[in-house]
């Protein structure tokens, strides 16, 4: 008997049973290679003996201690290694961690709200994001997010927002448009926004630096978060980064907005565009205990501070000692064995590969991605760039037949501005090597075939 509510209650699955680096294994004993760490989740691949360790090291000195009580060395630890990690502007920052990327949204948007409260701004209540975003499932993140499918049954319990036009050169950029000029005209779509809600009601800008659920890694172009972080300081409105998909070196940085510069500005290859707001989740805890972090620049902190002293909102899984010790068990894992660097080389493998796999695929529409974070566009045409109907279900089943062939990617399925999308995306453990990327590759290219024939 099933008695665990399925997120489809129709479909029977496999029960995995075993982890071993880059592969899972299902208890009938089929292979899989984990493409996409489940969603971007297993940075350092299954069963890592260093933060299992590190795990059980923790369980045997204090699992957890009530943080109105107590703080605990691993998150002190953690905190420590995140802030001196983020870019510079982020100064004496600080960190909240609680259990998912949900939660660390729901966090970001109430310290914003705190922010503007103690510095007696009452009225900024408004949040911006961009369409076919995706920052969580609870009720507020959920707000804040664009993606219409995810919303539709919530949408009359959900506070007001508004979203502007995302970063996707695939479809927006006009062909004679340069880089510069579509960052600019993307990032106007902001300024414009605040002007039309009063700069004095709005409390904050959201967005993913690579959008990964819901925009198959689509990135920003460049110029794009230094015109963004500008127009946020212009009008006083908080710059939020949802890192919980893209960061913790999944785009070849610590931080994805670490690989934002600004072009105009000859100090910002050392210096990059810094929010004020980081959340990360997923990568933080590489899958080995549920975590994730709301982190709060200097700026904000100091507010607080000198305000109330108080933060107004809290958790009773805050600071969780075995989540943290595995955390800092993996951010120290990924220093030690200089995995941003591999994160770098091997994105440039698979970039490469991608390209010449699926380049002249008649159905690949874009590929797009930094460091070990790809998406695959599909479409019906290539030249008009005409998606595949919804009824199709093209990425659901991709996803259906690459398991079928033992490969774990993740389908995301969008829709931007009346344009429905089918997105693969990978988002590979950073231990994986170039034999592997060559059997995700070749995975993946028997999956297409067998779902994509005749199919316009
Ligand atoms: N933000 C982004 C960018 C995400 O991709 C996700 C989950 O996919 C979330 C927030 C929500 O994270 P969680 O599922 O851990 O609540």
């Amino acid at each position: 008997m099933n008695s665990v509510l399925h997120r489809n209650l129709r479909h029977s699955l496999p029960t995995a049973s075993k982890g071993e680096g880059v592969y899972l294994k299902d208890s009938e004993g089929k292979l899989y290679i984990d493409a996409s760490g489940g969603a971007g989740v297993s940075s350092l691949g299954h069963r890592s003996a260093v933060v299992n360790n590190a795990i059980w090291q923790q369980l045997n000195q204090l699992e957890c201690a009530h943080t109105s009580f107590f703080t605990n060395s691993p998150c002190e630890s953690l905190a420590s290694r995140l802030v001196e990690r983020a870019p510079t502007d982020f100064g004496q920052g600080r960190v909240i961690f609680i259990n998912s990327g949900s939660e660390a949204m729901e966090v970001a948007l109430k310290l914003a709200r705190q922010f503007h409260v103690e510095r007696g701004e009452l009225t900024r209540t408004h949040f911006i994001s961009r369409r076919q975003s995706y920052h969580g499932n609870t009720l507020g993140a959920l707000a804040v997010s664009g993606n219409l499918r995810r919303r539709q049954i919530y949408q009359p319990m959900l506070m007001p927002t508004s979203q502007i036009a995302p970063c996707y050169a695939y479809r927006h950029q006009h062909s004679n448009e340069s880089e510069v000029a579509y960052a600019q005209r993307c990032a106007l779509d902001l300024e414009t926004e605040i002007n039309h809600l009063g700069a004095e009601n709005v409390a904050a800008f959201i967005a993913e630096p690579v959008s990964g659920a819901t925009l198959g890694c689509a990135t920003a172009p460049q110029t794009y978060f230094a015109e963004i972080r500008r127009i946020c300081d212009r009008y006083g409105v908080l710059m939020i980064a949802d890192e919980v998909m893209c960061g913790m070196g999944r785009t070849g940085h610590w931080f994805a907005m670490s690989g934002e510069v600004d072009i105009e500005d000859s100090s910002s290859a050392t210096n990059p565009v810094c929010p004020d707001i980081i959340t990360l989740a997923k990568g933080l805890g590489a899958g080995y205990q549920p975590i994730a972090a709301t982190m709060a620049s200097e700026k904000v902190v100091s507010v607080i501070e000198k305000g109330s002293g108080q933060l107004a909102n809290g958790h009773t899984y805050m600071s969780h000692a075995v989540a943290c010790a595995a955390a800092l068990a993996v951010v120290d894992e990924i220093t030690q064995r200089d995995l941003l660097h591999e994160v770098n080389v091997m994105g440039r493998y698979i970039q490469a590969l991608l390209a010449a796999t699926f380049a002249e695929h008649p159905y690949v529409g874009d590929i797009r991605g930094r460091g070990l974070f790809w998406g695959i566009e599909l479409v019906k045409d290539k030249v008009t760039k005409v998606p595949f109907a919804a009824e199709l279900q093209i990425a659901p089943m991709i996803k259906q037949v690459a398991m079928q062939n033992g490969l774990i990617c993740y389908p995301a399925q969008g829709c931007v501005d009346g344009i429905a999308g089918d997105h693969i995306l990978l988002a590979p453990p950073f231990i994986i090597n170039t034999e592997q990327i060559n059997e995700v590759v070749d995975k993946l290219q028997i999956s297409l075939k067998a779902c994509l024939v005749n199919k316009n």
